[in-house]
């Protein structure tokens, strides 16, 4: 009989994001996870992907960048050339200067960061079984790929974690072909597990510092975490994320379908955890949601129950009128009004919220009926 897979995933506590306490941190974490793959007879290369995609002109979270940072200077030390991945529009397209808005810009200078945009170098057509993929070049081209996703939650797959965040390997200008397929939380889980397989990272860092809260941040809120959560399995780090949050992780579609795919470890019993009690771990957390009057709604202990049944509204007012929604609808539920601005068509609407994963603007807000939230 063969022996189960165990995963390693390192914690550290980690509240607020001085750098000198984040790579000392992020030191820890490496040492426990070294796997070092470097080629001998040329530089090798690190691939390091945050994740930009949370933040938006209406908020939001994404990897901080005294993360970014500190996970290049450590790859540095250990030999790599290092370019920072990022997949925004060339002329900033709804977010305008993200660099100094998000605070990046003083990072990349100070550390003189490479950054690579992906919409900028020539992407790699791959397909698994009949559904193709256009990856970032560099994907193929890095000795180690290193992902560093935020901690939110997904109105699709609940938690937005180490998975979720492998959609940003696609371009920005190739994603409305991905978002056509999304019709519900199992075919975005079925997205996600074909670029686990596709893309494989060889070391996750998830940003789980602070509160975690809806993209937009207002919907939901838990916390704070206050953690840096690291593997090489990155199946293995949603489940501790879910965990953390309170949710059970077999509720996250994406983590239900690596784990049948033989992608990855979802079994608490079966992660060796470094820097973190189980105990600690089920600690209960109350989520919080919005009702239609701006009023809080608590949920209790027992987390999402039920699936969520969210819709989209669009906020004119953010609005850029670029049409990315309308292409994602794989129902034709949006139309362009008279405005220029996208329209919701109730009746045809299926609710997979494709089209608040592709707003730039953070113009699709995933609203909830007050009777599919969770009840205190
Ligand atoms: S709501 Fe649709 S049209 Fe408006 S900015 Fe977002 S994606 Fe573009
Ligand atoms: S309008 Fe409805 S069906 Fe169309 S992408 Fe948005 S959530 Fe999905």
């Amino acid at each position: 009989m063969s022996e189960p897979l165990i995963s390693t995933v390192a914690v550290a506590g980690q509240a607020g994001y001085d750098p000198d306490l984040i790579e000392r941190r992020l030191e820890g974490l490496f040492q426990v996870l070294d796997r070092p793959r470097i080629r001998p007879g040329r530089p090798p290369l690190a691939l390091v992907k945050p994740d930009l995609e949370g933040f938006t002109s209406a908020g939001g979270q994404g990897t901080h960048p005294e993360i970014t940072a500190a996970v290049a200077r450590l790859l540095r030390a250990r030999g790599y050339r290092v370019a920072i991945g990022e997949s925004l529009d060339r002329n900033g397209g709804g977010r305008g200067d993200w660099r100094r808005r998000w605070g990046y810009q003083s990072v990349i200078d100070r550390d003189s960061l490479e950054v690579c945009n992906f919409n900028e170098s020539p992407g790699v057509a791959v397909s698994v079984g009949p559904h193709r993929y256009y990856l970032a070049g560099p994907v193929g081209e890095a000795d180690l790929v290193v992902s560093l996703p935020k901690l939110r939650f997904h109105p699709l797959n609940h938690v937005a974690g180490a998975l979720s965040s492998l959609i940003d390997f696609i371009p920005t200008c190739h994603r409305p072909l991905v978002y056509r397929r999304i019709s519900s939380p199992q075919t975005y889980g079925a997205v996600l597990i074909d670029l686990l397989y596709l893309i494989q990272p060889d070391i996750t860092v998830l940003d789980a510092v602070g509160q975690v809260r809806d993209r937009g941040g207002v919907d939901r809120s838990v916390g704070p975490i206050n953690r840096l959560i690291a593997s090489t399995d990155p199946v293995a780090v949603d489940v501790v994320a879910s965990q953390l949050t309170g949710l059970a992780p077999d509720r996250v579609a994406s983590t239900r379908l690596a784990a049948d795919a033989g992608l990855g470890n979802a079994w608490l019993e079966i992660i060796r955890l470094v820097g973190e009690s189980r105990s600690a771990l089920r600690r209960s957390y109350q989520l919080h949601r919005r009702n239609g009057a701006g009023q809080t709604i608590s949920s209790g202990t027992a987390a999402v129950t039920e699936e969520p049944d969210l819709r989209p509204t669009i906020d004119i007012g953010r609005c850029t009128g670029c049409r990315d929604c309308v292409s994602a609808c794989p129902t034709q539920a949006l139309t362009v009004g008279g405005d220029c601005r996208p329209v919701v068509h109730a009746g045809k609407c299926i609710g997979c919220l494709s089209c608040h994963d592709c707003c730039r603007a953070g113009a699709v807000r995933a609203v909830g009926s007050t009777s599919a939230l969770p009840q205190a």
